[in-house]
């Protein structure tokens, strides 16, 4: 099972003041309680999507208790703006002297920190139909599960989160990912919001949740 939480302190609160100080001033002490849950998640997506530098002052923790081990690798090998990785060791001399298993058979205890902009980047390069299926299901759980948290951030993160194919309108591997048709109906807005939208829809399937981002 797949649990994700901010572990950032009053993110909203956060993520406007530091927005408010490039600007020479200081957010509302009223920002600690702001309105709707979608305002504040369209207020991230737009931060978001804008790329803001202050968006990396904000974590989140993700926590798999039953990750196959493959997964694992794939994962840790997304290394672009540092997030971090605690997996279970499954060493023989702390395990009963159990044998190691192969990679794909073995499945472990495995928790990763990202930035808001960690998680983008690795979820644009493991969502491209060249990445290997089960590692493409594992970032979708978690974007579903962002979905279906409730929380502002994490909600805004899942949208913002796409293949580098609909990121930048092509895919950027060699052999291009290709199959997934809809991918360049996603690509054929200008608009970004639109496109991560519809991609989202599409690839996502987004929870029946009223309060969520435009
Ligand atoms: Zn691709």
């Amino acid at each position: 099972m797949i649990k994700i939480e901010v572990i950032t302190k009053d993110p909203f609160y956060n993520l406007k003041d530091l927005n408010c100080i490039s600007l020479g001033k200081r957010a509302k002490q009223s920002n600690k309680d702001p309105g709707s849950i979608s305002e504040r998640a369209n207020y991230y997506v737009d931060c978001f999507v804008a790329k803001h530098s202050t968006i990396d002052t904000m974590q989140i923790k993700i926590v798999d208790d039953h990750c196959r081990g493959d997964v694992i690798g794939h994962i840790v090998r997304s290394t672009k703006k540092q997030p971090r990785f605690v997996v279970q060791s499954k060493r023989p001399d702390w395990n009963n002297g159990e044998k190691r298993k192969a990679p794909d058979e073995e499945y472990k205890l495995f928790a990763s920190v990202w930035t808001v902009s960690s998680f983008m980047e690795m979820a644009r390069q493991r969502l491209c139909g060249r990445a290997a299926e089960e590692t493409r299901k594992w970032v979708i759980n978690c974007m579903r599960e962002m979905d279906k948290s409730g929380d502002p951030l994490l909600m805004a993160l899942s949208l913002c989160s796409v293949p580098n194919c609909v990121f930048q309108a092509g895919c950027p591997e060699t052999f291009q990912c290709g199959k997934d048709v809809g991918i360049s109906v996603a690509c054929s807005s200008s608009i970004l919001r639109e496109r991560y939208r519809y991609y989202h829809n599409k690839f996502i399937e987004v929870s029946e949740n009223a309060d969520k981002p435009e």
